[in-house]
Formats: C-alpha cells, sequence, structure tokens
C-alpha cells in the first residue's frame, strides 16, 4: 500500500482546508501556497502516489478531474480569460506531495509555460 499524504487528511476533513469542491472520488481545495488569484488543487479521493502509478481502471477518474476542473474555473470566472492544469511528477517534475493532483491556476496572465 502507498503511503498516506497530507491529502488523504484533508480529503477525510481530519485536518482543515479550504475545500472548493468534493464528491465521491474527488476533493478540490485552495493550495496553501497560492502562486495565483486562483490556485486550486483537484485530488482523486483515492490514492495514487504519481501518475506513474495509473492504471487502465482510474481512466473515468481522471477524466473526472477534468470535469471538475472545469465547473471549478467556470463558477471563478476564469473560463474565458484562462487558466493552467498542471500535474507534476517525480523529482524533475517538481512534485511534493506523492498523492496526484492537479493544479487548476488562473485569475492573471500566466507568461509562458515553462522558465527558458
Ligand atoms: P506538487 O509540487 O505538485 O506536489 O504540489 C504540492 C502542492 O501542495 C504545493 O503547491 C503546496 O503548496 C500544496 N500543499 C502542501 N500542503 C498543503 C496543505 N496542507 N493544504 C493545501 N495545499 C498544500
Amino acid at each position: 500500500m502507498p503511503e498516506e499524504t497530507i491529502f488523504s487528511k484533508i480529503i477525510r476533513k481530519e485536518i482543515p482546508a479550504k475545500i472548493v469542491y468534493q464528491d465521491d472520488r474527488v476533493t478540490a481545495f485552495h493550495d496553501i501556497a497560492q502562486r495565483a488569484p486562483t490556485h486550486i488543487l483537484i485530488v482523486p479521493n483515492k490514492l495514487i502516489p504519481t501518475v506513474n502509478d495509473v492504471t487502465p481502471e482510474d481512466e473515468a477518474l481522471l477524466g473526472h478531474l477534468f470535469v471538475v476542473a472545469a465547473q471549478i474555473a467556470k463558477e471563478r470566472g476564469i473560463a474565458e480569460s484562462g487558466y493552467r492544469l498542471i500535474v507534476n511528477v517525480n523529482r524533475d517534475g517538481g512534485q511534493e506531495v506523492f498523492h496526484l493532483h492537479m493544479h487548476l491556476l488562473g485569475g492573471r496572465p500566466l507568461g509562458p509555460m515553462l522558465a527558458r
């Protein structure tokens, strides 16, 4: 079994977080170190450490992350202006929390995708 992270505790509401959406498959909450006016993490309730651990049975769940991301972007009024979805993987990807999650960033021009 993969080791739980702080995100499992947030999902179970054992520690506080600013949750903006939750259903039986995903939980979305504000990133504690906000890097844009909107910075929300969308996390599967199931513990999948990284994208490398994804299996075909996760396809619907991961598709649901995008549905929830689009819904949150619309609710926050940034769907038309635009936003960025990021999934970091392992060391070179800059992943810090080993519970797969999607960053939803927007509310200002985000600039080039990567520093050159
Ligand atoms: P990553 O580098 O993709 O693994 O991103 C992990 C993100 O989780 C970082 O942006 C952190 O600021 C965020 N984070 C860590 N702990 C918490 C927490 N307790 N509540 C909300 N966000 C958190």
